[in-house]
């Protein structure tokens, strides 16, 4: 972490939980002592948004998993102004699990940009597979998904809005964590791109998040890295951990 960037602590619930879990989720949080130099984002499924959106404590944001790029004839979806009328702050984009699903990096890099004109905040996922790692191509890949957003997020204004979440897609929901050094490798190696193709300002300023099998034991060493600027939590976030990796960079 570097005392420049706000750590920002992201719960990625996925499609987890019921409204009895939900409720009880929001309980922990609401009653727990978290850090008040971490930002706190939690992302229910988009059934539970209003509900979560309602009864959480105002100092924690509430994120959709996914977005949409307009209202109109798109069945199934929900568009970024319906999450912006119902109080949601932040969306997420990108996710491995929807990449796998058949996302592009310019469909992603498009809903990030249309999140952002709508006035949402974005956490924007990249992250290569074990074969890429394997061949070597980990910072090809990061750096091709980080070159889609950016082509789309042309002024950088926009960047004040947009937070990167670096996933290894082979450390999701597999309790593979990667070593801070490893992790610490590819933040490193997207901020630099970022000074160079961006600008130095962006770079300084731009939040890399890490996620990926992230948990309290292993949050802290992550969050010592000078490059982590916060965690985007799976599974750790249905469980009461989620508090101590949110207060991780104490
Ligand atoms: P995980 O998921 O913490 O369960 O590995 C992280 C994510 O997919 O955001």
């Amino acid at each position: 972490m570097s005392t420049a960037r706000k750590f920002i602590v992201g719960g990625n619930w996925k499609c987890n939980g019921s409204i009895a879990q939900t409720k009880e989720l929001v309980g922990i949080l609401n009653a727990s002592s978290l850090a008040s130099d971490t930002e706190v984002v939690i992302s229910p499924p988009s059934l539970y948004l209003q509900s979560v959106a309602s009864s959480i404590r105002p100092d924690v944001a509430v994120s959709s998993q996914d977005c949409w790029t307009g209202n109109g004839a798109h069945t199934g979806e929900t568009s970024a102004d319906m999450l912006k009328d119902m109080g949601v702050q932040w969306t997420i984009v990108g996710h491995s699990e929807r990449r796998q699903k058949g996302e592009t990096d310019e469909l992603c890099a498009k809903k990030a940009a249309y999140a952002i004109s709508k006035g949402l905040k974005v956490m924007a996922c990249i992250g290569e597979t074990r074969e890429e790692r394997e061949a070597g191509k980990t910072m090809e890949v990061v750096v091709r998904q980080m070159a889609a957003y950016k082509k789309h997020l042309d002024s950088s204004k926009a960047f004040d809005a947009f937070v990167v979440a670096y996933e290894p897609v082979w450390a999701i929901g597999t309790g593979l964590v990667a070593t801070p050094e490893e992790a610490q490798q590819v933040h490193k190696g997207l901020r630099d791109w970022v000074a160079n193709n961006i600008s130095s300002d962006v770079a300084a300023k731009l939040r890399i998040m890490y996620g990926g099998s992230v948990t309290a034991a292993s949050a802290p060493s992550l969050a010592s890295q000078p490059d982590i600027d916060g965690f985007l939590v799976g599974g750790a976030s249905l469980k009461p951990e989620f508090v101590s990796i949110v207060n991780a960079q104490g």
